[in-house]
């Protein structure tokens, strides 16, 4: 088989389905080449948190301008038509509590203000209230949270499907079971990508590749600072005592992260999560040794949850670099684009991102958010990114 377009995208997460949405609405030949499956990489096994507090101010307007998305996905996205129907977002409001050691809640305080400045929903709150809002949590450690009402998570396979198939109507082709084997270049230029189904031809190629990505940026001998991450989850079945919901709740106190789903507390902790792993390796179990520790971690926080059991766990691969943010942007031939490396925290972005990249491919630069920061160049030119109140990395 043999095909040309305007755009080619490798990979069918949720960002290489957002980018392939975005650029189809605005007349755009896309072409998305997906290995296995959509959503089939990290997006298929994402917790799914929508908050917006980060340290980085474009990453919390990327995440506030993605919010609009979640939080109006059929007017922003589409109700898709019987053929092809929008499956939604899935997102559910739980309200977020950010906690943190006592020994950032100044760091904690400013992020809040800048926060509030971008025109995020969101206030300082007290263990006080945090009873109110959690009676289950024991709070005893903590002098001031972040709290966002508006927040929660959503199913990021149904974003990406969702993403996906209003492209479809956009005039876009999703090729599964579609493997790229290589870029086909000519005199500094991009041309297309050789596939397990033959060449196909575009003058832009974008590398929404996940955890795959670093393979692909070799493909464009290109020699960036890539790697993977590899994060477990598990899901506990909650006692009655807590009740029928909790908020969703980031606990850099504990180094761990948790949500409701239904009568199951999702669990993720921020440490001990492998760098440089195989991708391809299992992600159906989670590794020896992470429900001990996530049970052991959970309980100190919601102490009850001793009277709760383990439903299931699993694991996932993410692309990380060195500064825990993504690369966007140009690099290597001409033609060629990175959208890949969001170090476990890209679903709750991947809208606003998409469209960013859209305006970046299209018009030369990206009016909603400025994402000049997340260039790929940035490590050769020493210009890491760093929040100006910045809590330690996110995952170590
Ligand atoms: C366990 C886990 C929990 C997470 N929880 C959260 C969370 O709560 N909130 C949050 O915001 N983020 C979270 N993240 C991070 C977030 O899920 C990812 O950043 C995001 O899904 C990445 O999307 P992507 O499209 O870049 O990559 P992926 O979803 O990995 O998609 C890449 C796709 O490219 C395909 N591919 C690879 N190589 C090729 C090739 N050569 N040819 C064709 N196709 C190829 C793959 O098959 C895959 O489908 C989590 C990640 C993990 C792993």
């Amino acid at each position: 088989m043999s095909d040309s377009a305007d755009v080619i995208i490798i990979g069918a997460g949720v960002h290489g389905t957002s980018l392939a949405f975005h650029l189809a609405r605005r007349g755009v030949k896309v072409v998305v080449l997906e290995k296995k499956f959509v959503a089939a990489g990290a997006t298929g096994c994402s917790s799914g948190l929508v908050r917006m507090h980060y340290d980085v101010r474009q990453d919390a307007e990327l995440a506030w301008a993605s919010f609009q998305y979640f939080r109006n996905w059929k007017e922003m996205v589409g109700e898709g038509t019987s053929v092809s129907p929008s499956v939604g977002c899935g997102f559910t409001r739980t309200g977020f509590l950010q906690l943190v050691a006592p020994l950032d809640a100044a760091t904690l305080k400013a992020n809040v203000s800048m926060h509030q400045e971008i025109g995020i929903p969101v206030v300082i709150v007290k263990p006080d209230d945090i009873h109110r809002l959690a009676p289950s949590f024991e709070s005893d450690d903590i002098e001031l949270a972040a709290y966002e009402p508006e927040s929660g998570y959503a199913m990021p396979s149904d974003a990406a499907n969702s993403f996906m198939n209003m492209a479809r109507q956009n005039g876009a082709r999703l090729i599964q079971d579609c493997a790229v084997t290589d870029l086909l270049m000519k005199n500094g230029k991009v041309t297309g990508v050789q596939t397990a189904q033959g060449e196909f031809y575009a003058p832009i190629v974008v590398n929404a590749a996940g955890a795959w990505a670093g393979k692909v940026n070799l493909m464009a001998g290109l020699d960036l600072p890539y790697d993977t991450w590899r994060h477990d989850t598990m899901f506990v079945v909650r006692p009655h005592e807590i009740g029928p919901r909790h908020p969703t709740v980031i606990d850099f106190a504990n180094e761990m992260y948790f949500r409701p789903e239904g009568g199951l507390t999702l669990v993720g902790l921020e440490d001990g999560n492998p760098i440089g792993e195989s991708p391809d390796g299992d992600t159906e179990h989670s590794r020896k040794g992470f429900v001990e520790r996530g049970i052991e971690r959970i309980c100190r926080r919601i102490p009850v949850l001793e009277k709760g059991g383990l439903h299931s766990a699993h694991g996932g691969f993410d692309g990380i670099t060195p500064d825990q943010h993504p690369m966007l942007g140009a690099a290597g031939p001409d033609g060629f684009y990175l959208d890949c490396g969001f170090s476990g925290t890209g679903f709750k972005t991947a809208p606003a991102v998409g469209l960013c990249m859209s305006e970046l491919i299209l018009d030369g630069e990206s009016k909603v958010v400025d994402i000049s920061i997340y260039s790929p160049a940035r490590f050769a030119e020493g210009k890491p990114i760093i929040g100006e109140h910045p809590y330690r990395s996110i995952w170590h």
